[in-house]
């Protein structure tokens, strides 16, 4: 180790290398997809009749918009729909006035008028009675959700209802998204007992996301992955982090103590409409155990976790475990970065640098004649790259700089080096000292030399514990950045507004 100690209380990660020089792709949503489209009912459903398939045809675009604000009394008569399935009871008291009974009489006890229809099912209150409403597109807004609270009146659905309901819902048109997050729970219940209501339905209101990337740590090639579902409800925007532990023999996962530390660290944001602060949408990481989305392999002991590897002996999980959720979600690190990647990825300019730019000129200097020494003919790669290490080495422990985390005087020597020799030392340093197989912790022993050349940040993406008492990231290692993603997504379903994310709660 020759001078380079090893840091105690860094938030790193290991493995998921990649070949180096891979192409990198920016960071960002490579795939956003609706998954609804395998629930999309078909043909083949015995719980869908022609009326679904019009209504379906008719799902965006729905003309019967145009009629919603108009009261009862003023709508047109029967649209030319198909009447479903059950035939009204004959006898049922007419008398009875409906929400939406319009002063027609009753035309020969076999209403085929849906206007008629509707107001036997509100009379009725039965799912026969709301099933053999041909088409819900003559009742209002708070009609239909009361015809769906009838209909869940009766659990399990009988045969038809789930049909009924999905009529009902279908019957929103073009502002189905909308309505179903406002009633989230209303949907959700529809779910349960049964109505498959297809996601796809909820457009951008809920999806899958895919996010990920390449990223470069310290001189090391790393992958990002994330993925998440996301559901946008009346007050929150819920996203769902599917994980599956795959614990080594014999050890337990500690999996609600670390989820617990996820949503403690997590769940402190709400996204807010600018232009209407009344507008609001809490920002809800679920983490939960299941297969599907993310696979982390459990291990004993304390070693270095990564964002498919913890382990249970991680003395530092508090942070350790919220730092590799953020990964699950798509975030890149924020420690060890150069300067480029530093800003992109925080937005923030890099810490300053020391003062004292003539001390740190002679040791870019020296740092420069140890790394650059050249390779003999006939010698080995390895015999030269050794030779450079221990030169490096020997400089670093004469200047008694640490590893793994710059301090204003190592971020003055980076500077300096870049100000002599027009390139970055960490860059360089990576080519002149790029491989040697009799050191066994090598990858260890350059990322502590490189990192502390480049740039970490104090939130949770990069090492809370450098934070300061008194600064945002102390009080909030989860900064406004690492969740203005989800914020965008309630921005963009809405389709009004200026949202963006504040911690307040
Ligand atoms: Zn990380």
């Amino acid at each position: 180790m020759d001078g380079v100690q090893r840091a105690h209380d860094r938030v790193a990660e290991t493995a998921r290398a990649r070949p180096a020089g891979a192409a990198r792709a920016p960071l960002g949503f490579s795939a956003l997809a609706r998954r609804g489209a395998r629930r999309r009912p078909s043909a083949n459903d015995p719980d869908f009749g022609p009326d679904d398939v019009r209504d379906l045809q008719s799902l965006a675009g729905n003309r019967a918009v145009a009629e919603l604000h108009q009261p009862s009394v003023q709508r047109d008569g029967p649209d030319g729909g198909v009447p479903a399935g059950g035939t009204p009871t004959a006898g049922a008291p007419a008398s009875t006035p409906g929400p939406t009974d319009a002063g027609t009489s009753p035309s020969g006890g076999v209403p085929e008028d849906p206007h008629e229809q509707l107001r036997r099912a509100f009379s009725e209150r039965t799912p026969a009675a709301v099933g053999a409403v041909s088409d819900f597109g003559v009742a209002t807004d708070a009609e239909r959700l009361t015809l769906i609270t009838i209909m869940l009146e009766t659990v399990p659905f009988e045969a038809g209802a789930a049909g009924t309901v999905r009529r009902i819902w279908q019957a929103f048109g073009d502002r189905l998204p909308r309505v179903a997050s406002d009633r989230s729970e209303l949907w959700e219940r529809c779910n349960v007992a049964g109505a498959q209501l297809p996601e796809a339905w909820l457009g951008a209101g809920a999806g899958h996301a895919a996010v990920g990337g390449g990223e470069e740590v310290g001189g090391w090639q790393y992958v990002v992955a994330g993925a998440f579902d996301y559901q946008i409800t009346g007050d929150a925007i819920n996203v769902t982090v599917k994980i599956a532990f795959v614990p080594d023999a014999g050890v337990t996962v500690p999996v609600s103590q670390w989820f617990g530390y996820v949503t403690s660290t997590w769940n402190h944001y709400t996204a807010v409409n600018q232009t209407d602060r009344t507008q609001k949408r809490r920002i809800e990481f679920k983490p939960v155990q299941a297969a599907g989305m993310h696979s982390v392999t459990v291990h004993a002991g304390g070693g270095r976790a990564n964002a498919g590897e913890y382990y249970v002996g991680d003395s530092r999980a508090a942070s350790t475990i919220p730092h590799e959720f953020g990964h699950l979600v798509g975030l890149e690190d924020e420690y060890e970065r150069n300067a480029a990647d530093y800003k992109r990825v925080t937005g923030e300019e890099p810490p300053a640098a020391a003062t004292d730019t003539l001390t740190a000129a002679v040791t870019a200097g020296e740092i420069r004649a140890a790394i650059m020494q050249p390779e003999h003919l006939l010698e080995f790669h390895t015999t030269a790259v050794e030779r450079r290490m221990g030169a490096l080495n020997r400089v670093l422990y004469a200047n008694h700089f640490p590893s793994y985390y710059s301090t204003p005087e190592t971020r003055a020597v980076a500077a300096a080096y870049k100000t002599a020799y027009g390139s970055e030392l960490s860059a360089d340093i990576v080519a002149q000292v790029d491989q040697d197989d009799e050191v066994s912790n090598f990858r260890d022993w350059r990322e502590g030399v490189v990192g502390i050349f480049e740039y970490t940040n104090t939130s949770i993406m990069g090492n809370s514990d450098l934070a300061v008492a008194g600064t945002p990231e102390h009080e909030h290692p989860v900064q406004p950045r690492h969740v203005r993603r989800f914020a965008e997504l309630v921005e963009g379903f809405l389709a009004h507004g200026a949202w963006k994310p504040e911690a307040d709660h």
